[in-house]
């Protein structure tokens, strides 16, 4: 593990991450932190944890080799880590559950979250129904319109969806929203933060419960191969599905961390979500990392076919990894995306997430170049039944384009 001695006590990576808060949040934070610290280390808290992620959410998650996708490529073989098979259809419940198991220790009968896409909204609710929580989901009026399926889900689900009318009304916002409402209800709620960004502890604490994504990966390993994979290749949103299959292999020095931003329609446009990529360094949401931002410090509408990597800012782990050159991190544009989102249908028969798609994309740039005695292991964080009408979208939105200029 990549660490340095003050990550534990302030949640610092180098420069990056802390606790840029109000002072009315601390107490919270404190409380959560202990909370964590305390449960992570309690053998009833794992094994409860443990026995949820079996018989609810479903796993191990097959590791699969992708044989068809591998002979298109010629070069390194490709395998899947297949989170796109969990509950609910992605990786997030992995966390969901930490954090709603973690409510109930507090004693806190309220947990609330903010979503964009409605993704994390339903992990929370799905998790929240099944523990016996109240929950409320903070959501962007603009992500309310957009996400009308997802809506339906958490209210079926049992959750309250709280429109949020400030900003953009978009995932920023909805943020801040769930902050304010969690400063003033502390005392029954605990905020359940969907990736590995924001304020200590959220970016150790959520690494934690994504961490079993790379445990059993490492352990898949040994019943297929006799080496360690070349790369592995995971997309960055808030970066907590990366963070999660990074983990296992921070130590190997062979094997490559590659990390893949949504480069929307492209770096030189502008209109992308890539916070390493085009980002610099400021405060978001309490952590300091890559933010986009404009001159005045101003955040930046993101622009991705894929909701899920619509986030502008990136958790301060992997600012740190990218600074100390111990992961890679590049791009990959929509159009690429959804390319590769349509090669894995018709190949393998899986329908991945557009987010999961970025990933695919640089595994199918990169195994060419590489020896057929060499693997590369994909992080296939989600499931794209979600995604078929924002890849229609794409394409139609295209194909004007192309009339345009004939
Ligand atoms: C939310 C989401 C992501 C992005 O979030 P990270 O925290 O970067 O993992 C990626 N893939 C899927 C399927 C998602 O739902």
């Amino acid at each position: 593990m990549i660490m340095d001695q003050s990550e534990h006590k302030t949640g610092h990576f180098g420069p990056f991450g802390g606790q840029y808060v109000p002072e009315t949040l601390m107490p919270a934070l404190e409380e959560l932190e202990q909370a964590f610290n305390y449960c992570w280390a309690d053998t009833h808290f794992r094994n409860e944890f443990d026995k949820y992620l079996r018989d609810y959410v479903g796993r191990p998650s097959p590791l699969y080799y992708a044989e068809r996708l591998t002979r298109h490529c010629g070069g390194a073989r490709i395998y899947l880590k297949r989170e796109d098979l969990n509950h609910t259809g992605a990786h997030k419940i992995n966390n969901t559950l930490g954090q709603a198991l973690l409510a109930k220790y507090m004693n806190k009968p309220r947990v609330i979250a903010e979503t964009g896409a409605g993704m994390h909204g339903v992990a929370t609710a799905t998790v929240a129904a099944r523990l016996g929580l109240e929950c409320d989901v903070y959501m962007g009026r603009e992500d309310i319109h957009r996400q009308a399926p997802n809506v339906r889900r958490m209210e079926y689900l049992g959750a309250n969806v709280l429109p949020v009318d400030t900003g953009s009304g978009t995932l920023k916002d909805a943020l801040n929203e769930a902050l304010r409402d969690w400063v003033g209800s502390v005392q029954r709620t605990s905020y359940v933060l969907g990736t590995v960004a924001g304020p200590h502890p959220y970016p150790l604490m959520v690494r934690a419960f994504q961490r079993v994504i790379g445990d059993e990966t490492y352990e898949q390993i040994a019943r297929h191969e006799n080496d360690l994979p070349a790369a592995i290749i995971a997309c960055v949103g808030g970066g907590s599905n990366a963070s999660g299959i990074f983990q296992a292999f921070q130590q190997e020095s062979q094997v490559k961390l590659i990390g893949v931003e949504a480069g929307g329609s492209g770096l030189e446009t502008g209109k992308h979500a890539a916070s390493i990529g085009g980002g610099r360094l400021g405060v978001l949401h309490g952590s300091k990392s890559y933010v986009l931002q404009d001159d005045y410090g101003q955040i930046k509408p993101t622009h991705s076919a894929s909701a899920g990597l619509d986030y502008p800012g990136v958790g301060p782990e992997h600012a740190y990894l990218h600074e100390m050159q111990k992961a890679e991190y590049t791009v990959v544009n929509d159009q690429e995306a959804v390319d590769n989102f349509d090669l894995l249908c018709r190949l393998e028969g899986i329908i991945p997430a557009l987010e999961s798609a970025h990933a695919v994309a640089e595994a199918v740039r990169r195994a060419p170049r590489m020896r057929p005695d060499e693997y590369l292991i994909v992080n296939l964080s989600g499931r794209g039944d979600k995604d078929m009408s924002a890849v229609d979208e794409f394409r139609n939105a295209q194909k004007k384009e192309d009339a345009n200029s004939e």
